[in-house]
């Protein structure tokens, strides 16, 4: 049996759509651009979302949208995406990377705290793998530091911290729509704006208009549109939001299937993890989306074996993020070795499971059987 680590799942609906974009426009903010982002709306109780080619372009805008300078700090985790920490760079400002928390591989406030420094300027943290980070605590320093908090939520779209939508909590929330996320538009993203300061929306719609009062032209409240900032193209084409729009239509669906996995894999594993080893838990205020299902080991040893051993099953098993402080650029920054201690250790021990919607029950079964395999084999070196 060969288990790939992730398969796209189409509803059916994703062609027919793509075919009547094809016919009406495949420029961007086309009828499907609209539908996806009323959909979002919806579902997520939000008002103001900006659909955008990527999240990695949503972070950029909100990068720059709160006004980042050169010499202003931001805080992050180092257990990331780097386009959690391009976006500060191309502001000029520079990112701080504090540690995580054990539990939730998300930021760990007590550490943020640690970090604070009179030239700080925002938190940007990210949710990882359908689970929120501690909000409120975050929230609570941001408040008491006059900081702003710009989410990574590219995998956390769909979940929540306790009823809210992660993404929908601090000043701005970035989402993404990128083919191993959860719901798909090959690449694609969204930008939230959780700001009821007008000029702050205007200026973000401007922004991913190239500048433009484009969006102004099209609501019919200019009659043409010209420059009138600083701007870039963010624009998704309606092709790519069509496909999108299957895939937000099914969003429920989709997660009821991945959570069946996912549930599936803590049953099963729960039972025979030796010490020192741990699976995804999911913390009681937050629902999640259930993007990733992870597996820690004690040492980088033991869980190279066990991929290379799920590997000559078939089983694709991935790692996960080269903490980006060691990363080249990191390094080229001050990072080093010793510096977050927690980070460094889940980033060695962590495997990632094949995890999909429509995943059949016999895959799964095969996953679990193997890796239990592993696990009887002990983990000592
Ligand atoms: C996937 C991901 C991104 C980048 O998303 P794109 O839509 O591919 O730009 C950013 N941050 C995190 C945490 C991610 O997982």
């Amino acid at each position: 049996m060969r288990i790939p680590f992730n398969r796209p799942y189409y509803t059916g609906f994703e062609i027919q759509y793509i075919k009547d974009a094809l016919q009406k426009q495949t420029s961007g903010d086309g009828a499907y651009t609209s539908k996806a982002a009323e959909i979002l709306q919806k579902k997520i109780g939000h008002e103001k979302v900006l659909m955008t080619t990527s999240c990695t372009h949503a972070l950029e805008m909100a990068a720059y949208l709160i006004g980042l300078k050169p010499g202003d700090e931001v805080i992050i985790s180092s257990y990331t995406f780097p386009s959690t920490a391009n976006c500060i760079l191309r502001q000029g400002a520079i990112p701080v990377f504090a540690d995580i928390d054990e539990k939730t591989l998300t930021l760990d406030p007590a550490d943020v705290i640690k970090k604070l420094t009179p030239a700080t300027k925002a938190i940007f943290p990210v949710h990882y793998g359908g689970i929120s980070c501690d909000m409120e605590s975050i929230l609570e320093i941001a408040h008491s530091h006059d900081l702003l908090v710009v989410e990574d939520a590219a995998q956390g779209v769909n979940a929540k911290y306790y009823d809210k939508p992660l993404g929908a909590i601090g000043d701005f929330g970035c989402l993404s729509f990128h083919a191993t996320k959860n719901y798909i538009s090959g690449e694609g993203g969204a930008l939230l704006v959780n700001t009821n300061n007008e000029i702050i929306w205007d200026k973000a719609k401007v922004v991913r208009q190239k500048g433009t009062d484009r969006e102004r032209f099209l609501q019919g409240e200019v009659a043409e549109y010209s420059w009138v900032d600083w701007g870039s193209n963010y624009t998704p084409s309606d092709l790519l939001m069509a496909l999108l729009y299957a895939q937000l239509e099914a969003m429920n669906e989709i997660t009821v299937l991945r959570k069946a996995v996912f549930d599936y894999y803590a049953k099963m594993l729960a039972p025979y993890l030796a010490e020192g080893v741990r699976i995804s838990s999911i913390p009681e205020y937050c629902q999640s989306n259930y993007h990733i299902f992870y597996i820690i080991f004690p040492s980088g040893k033991a869980r190279a074996r066990v991929q290379n051993n799920l590997k000559e099953k078939g089983i694709e098993a991935y790692t996960h993020f080269v903490p980006l402080h060691l990363s080249a650029m990191g390094q080229a920054l001050g990072g080093n070795k010793g510096q977050l201690p927690v980070t460094e250790r889940v980033s060695e021990g962590l495997l990632r499971l094949p995890l999909y919607a429509g995943m059949r029950p016999d895959e799964s079964e095969y996953v679990v059987t193997e890796l239990l395999e592993e696990l009887k084999k002990g983990l000592s070196e």
